[in-house]
């Protein structure tokens, strides 16, 4: 197949070049023993945008083998921090100069409206890759006295070596930036595996990382189905840490691949189904506005996604009506168009199930108090559905904890509470972790609640508020290890501690 498409754009970039083959050792190319191939669609139109090299397991592995080589010789230990510090900042410099037909690509291939992926999606990468750029050079160990005077022990971090990178469709282009950034800052090598439904801005990326001049199979990026190159890479016996961001179901197949194989190591980015409590001493307009935000932005695919809103009594009709009214005014439409807040669901894989999670809301017996109806027309779009009167055991409000899956879209369940402990209560119940918001403006309740919540971030007065110096994760069975802050370094070094006798003689 030819190595790249031409993409129809919109007013800025009426075609865009895509590069549709594997990247592997700095060069576009096709599958070694595979004529597989995966379509992106644009969610808007419905129409298949173009199709790029699907990986067979083979590629995973000549993926693999550039991955190391480089980190033996070009990268990893050979190069220092300052010098992988420079590299990084220069191909940030570069990726920034192509924001807007990454932005356009972006939301081409995920409908995310243009501005926010121009704005937010790419502004925030960048950020974040400067961010861990600045760590490059400042990665330390410790020195240690040990028990006598003729010993000491150093600690040096080292890097893990050669990663496996698996993201999803939400975010691609952020996932990509919270996962390349922290690794190559540490030294590792990278095989990154898009998501099957968004690979074209990480091809796209791929692009500036040759343009750059990062070495040859420093980044290579490898567009699979799931259960094909994702799992081939997560039981690569030469992959040494697997990171992932995705469903709790695959985050399972991705721990017990990394065990059955050389129990590399893994963190695990999974949903949730987080909470969001509005106490009555709160500004009702502010709370309100929060919890629009958290369940509408990205049109609801958001892992940290306040899909679980509980109110005080004493304020509920009042706070019901203000977020209608906030809902109300977002529009959802064309992301080329400016004035869309949000766009269609990315597939209709994804369409379907959501429906699916309406329709079940519906028949439960829970009350529609907005949205609810489908569009006639083509894209795949489901307007923001609220829904009062919801009981615990409806499939709305409990997640799906064998099958993995969340609704993963703007459906808000919404349910009142009388006292704090009982909030607490009603926030807990659920097997994930991940995120959680409060509104109140009892400074001492804000500090009891953001204790007792059970999530890896807590929001106060705010929500889905995110910042490249400070780490996320989750708990329970929302994952663990963290992305972003210094703690994500964490993730992808290891210490090596050295013990130096200068002067103890066995007899
Ligand atoms: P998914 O977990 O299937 O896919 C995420 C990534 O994992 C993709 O790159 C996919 O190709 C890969 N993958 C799939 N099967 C794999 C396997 N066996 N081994 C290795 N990698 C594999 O998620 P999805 O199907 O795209 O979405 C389903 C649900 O996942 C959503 O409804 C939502 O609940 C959740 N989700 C969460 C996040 C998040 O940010 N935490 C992001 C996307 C999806």
């Amino acid at each position: 197949m030819a190595q790249f498409a031409t993409v129809r754009g919109g007013k800025a970039h009426p075609e865009i070049k895509v590069q549709t083959g594997l990247f592997i050792n700095n060069e576009f190319v096709s599958s070694a023993d595979s004529q597989e191939v995966i379509d992106a669609v644009n969610p808007f139109t419905e129409q298949v945008l173009c199709s790029v090299v699907a990986a067979s397991p083979k590629d995973i592995d000549l993926a693999v083998t550039a991955a190391r080589n480089a980190f033996n010789t070009t990268w990893g230990k050979n190069v220092t921090g300052w010098e992988r510090r420079k590299q990084i900042n220069f191909f940030v410099l570069h990726h920034s100069s192509y924001g807007q037909e990454l932005a356009e690509l972006e939301t081409l291939n995920n409908g995310k409206p243009f501005k926010i992926a121009r704005d937010f999606d790419i502004g925030d990468s960048v950020q974040c890759l400067r961010y861990f750029a600045g760590w490059a050079d400042k990665l330390a160990g410790e020195t240690l006295e040990v028990d006598n005077k003729t010993k000491f022990a150093f600690t040096k971090r080292e890097p893990i070596g050669v990663c496996g990178q698996i993201i999803p469709w939400n975010y691609p282009i952020n996932m990509w930036a919270w996962k390349v950034g922290p690794a190559l800052a540490a030294g590792c090598t990278i095989v990154m595996k898009p998501s099957e439904l968004t690979p074209l801005t990480a091809l796209k990326l791929s692009e500036y990382v040759k343009e750059a001049g990062f070495p040859p199979g420093v980044l290579n990026t490898v567009p699979s189905l799931g259960p094909v190159g994702g799992a081939a890479l997560s039981s690569h016996l030469d992959v040494d840490k697997v990171a992932f961001t995705g469903s709790t179901l695959t985050g399972r197949k991705i721990m017990e691949a990394a065990a059955q194989s050389n129990l590399k190591k893994v963190s695990l980015e999974l949903g949730g189904k987080s909470p969001h409590l509005i106490f009555e001493s709160c500004d009702v307009d502010q709370a309100a506005s929060w919890a629009a935000l958290g369940i509408c932005y990205n049109s609801g695919q958001d892992c940290t996604a306040g899909s679980r809103v509980y109110v005080q009594e004493s304020i509920k009709d009042k706070f019901i009506e203000t977020l209608v009214s906030k809902v109300k005014a977002l529009s959802v439409g064309d992301g080329l168009d400016q004035k869309s807040s949000a766009g269609p669901l990315v597939s209709k894989g994804q369409y379907d199930r959501v429906w699916g999670y309406i329709e079940s809301g519906k028949s439960e017996g829970a009350k529609v108090i907005l949205g609810g109806d489908k569009r006639s027309g083509k894209g795949f779009f489901v307007d923001p559905t609220l829904f009062t009167d919801i009981q615990p055991n409806m499939k709305i409000v409990q997640e799906e904890v064998q099958i993995g899956v969340l609704i993963f879209g703007p459906v808000l369940c919404i349910g009142t509470f009388a006292t704090e402990e009982e909030a607490i209560k009603l926030a807990n119940a659920t097997t994930f972790g991940l995120g959680a918001g409060l509104h109140s403006n009892d400074a001492n309740q804000c500090m009891r609640v953001s204790s007792a919540l059970e999530a890896g971030t807590v929001w106060v007065n705010a929500y889905n508020i995110l910042s490249n110096n400070t780490p996320f994760g989750g708990k329970k069975q929302s994952g663990f290890g963290r992305e972003l802050g210094s703690l994500a370094l964490e993730e992808y070094t290891s210490t090596k501690a050295v013990h130096w006798n200068f002067g103890e003689k066995l007899d």
